[in-house]
């Protein structure tokens, strides 16, 4: 390759705004309804969304209560060729549809039960799709399988970075060494030893992570959120989420009534802000409808956890205004840092304005964290740690296949539970891509409405033919 060839290459990568991902975001934001169009909505003025797998390795094994996964999800073989395949088909669509850049969940059953190999190269063909890929674990897994996933067969790295979603609550049963959690805190040890196994890999092997946290609430565990979001935010996770249970699924594992004033988004909000000590403004940005998701961006300084924006502060909305006008395009995550320090440089050189914006919100942060903590801080070396909390309400299944159904026809709802349902579905911000019919469908829509169809259909075509695996509440040995 020529050396004006190369330059042009460079000078493409490090382009602050790509006109694809431009002409995508404004799609978006065009077909978002009027009622989440506002001043904090990200969709369509700083990403596209989150998306997700589908029919890919259903089977878990593990068992929660409850559990999302269809009747047939665990009669379903785990095939590394037909995950690739149907990934690479369904980032297709989704690359189609969202543009060029998303964050995608690799995302069935159990992920940890695909053979390493094939974890890895689905990963890669994700990122081939410029789809910025997250695994989706129950967190009870191996330091070896971690070595095989990111080196290849020759030893060699052949992952640079990785992200996962570590899956901890007291309702999942089968974790080797506690198979029936009495409670949340009996947990903590399982979830120090997953940030670990992380901090291992970029030690021995230079990988990098990204590490969330998920949890779902019930009544039986909504009154423990506060002390896990005290015990567990300090741990080494960038994104604490917690799912107020729905009823989806397999009705086998609903034990027990989901519903009440307790676990309301209000009630496990306020758990939330009670574990960070202090009230968390999610309105400051939205991503999709609130009534499905809240979101507070922050960091931990030590054990303390302080918001990136304060939502009273106009300078501060005025802040975040121009993060979404000016850095939408960049790609924080995705870009190599020798890339990411020019693209900034390039988007400063434009808007020069932008350097007195972000001493001002400079300024007001430090004034934030205050003097004693920032000299607590410089003694003892410890660097900033982003944080961001998340509360994503699913919806019932028993609400979202007629709301879907209507909509599919063209019409509104009268039923105000079923307006809603529609509203919501709507602004989804988590989507999935279906190769058959070129379209995408919320994940509610997805899990509720059109998973048991597909497994009863994987089940026929990926049938588990040897050693049978069964999920009887304790969890079988993988191979
Ligand atoms: S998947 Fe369901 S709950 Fe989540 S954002 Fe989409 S519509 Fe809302």
């Amino acid at each position: 390759m020529g050396v004006l060839e190369r330059l042009r290459r460079w000078g493409r990568a490090t382009r602050p705004t790509d006109p694809e991902f431009t002409a995508a975001m404004a799609r978006r934001w065009a077909e978002l309804p009027e009622t989440v169009r506002t001043p904090g909505q990200a969709l369509g003025r700083f990403a596209v969304g989150c998306e997700g797998t589908h029919g890919v390795f259903p089977a878990c094994d593990l068992a929660c209560t409850p559990c999302y996964h269809s009747r047939d999800a665990n009669r379903v073989r785990v095939d590394g060729a037909h995950t690739r395949e149907q990934v690479d088909a369904q980032m297709s669509v989704l690359r189609r549809l969202r543009g060029p850049r998303a964050h995608a969940q690799l995302i069935g059953g159990e992920v940890t039960l695909l053979p390493p190999d094939d974890h890895a190269a689905t990963l890669l063909i994700m990122r081939a799709h410029g789809r910025e890929p997250m695994s989706m674990t129950h967190g009870d897994i191996d330091d070896d399988y971690l070595d095989r996933l990111v080196l290849g067969p020759d030893g060699r790295r052949r992952l640079h970075r990785v992200s996962f979603a570590g899956h901890f609550d007291s309702m999942m049963f089968g974790r080797r060494g506690i198979p029936r959690p009495p409670d949340e805190a009996s947990l903590h040890p399982y979830r120090r030893q997953f940030v670990a196994r992380f901090e291992r890999l970029s030690r021995e092997h230079g990988v990098r992570s990204f590490l969330a946290h998920n949890m779902t609430v019930t009544p039986a565990n909504v009154s423990e959120v506060a002390e896990v979001v005290r015990a567990v935010g300090p741990m080494g996770f960038g994104m604490l989420s917690f799912q107020p249970a729905a009823y989806v699924g397999d009705d086998r594992r609903w034990h027990g009534d989901f519903r009440g004033a307790d676990v309301g988004p209000d009630a496990v909000w306020a758990q939330i802000e009670s574990g960070a000590g202090q009230r968390l403004d999610y309105r400051i940005v939205e991503n999709g409808d609130v009534r499905c998701n809240r979101t507070a961006y922050g960091f931990y300084l030590g054990d303390r956890w302080y918001p990136l924006l304060d939502g009273a502060d106009p300078r501060d909305l005025a802040t975040r205004d121009a993060v979404f006008a000016h850095l939408s395009g960049i790609g924080f995550a995705a870009t190599p840092v020798p890339a990411l320090v020019v693209k900034l440089a390039r988007v400063l050189a434009r808007h020069p304005g932008l350097l007195a914006v972000a001493a001002g919100w400079l300024a007001r942060t430090l004034r934030r964290v205050g003097a004693r903590s920032l000299l607590r801080t410089v003694a003892s070396r410890s660097w900033p740690r982003p944080v961001t909390f998340v509360m994503h309400q699913f919806m019932d299944a028993a609400a979202v296949e007629p709301a879907w159904a209507m909509m599919q026809r063209g019409e509104t709802a009268d039923d105000p539970r079923l307006r809603e349902t529609q509203e919501r579905l709507a602004a989804c911000h988590y989507a999935m891509g279906h190769p058959d019919t070129g379209t995408l469908v919320p994940a509610c829509v997805q899990h509720g409405v059109l998973d048991p169809a597909a497994n009863a259909a994987l089940r026929r075509l990926l049938p588990i033919v040897e050693a049978r695996r069964t999920i009887t509440g304790t969890r079988t040995e993988k191979t």
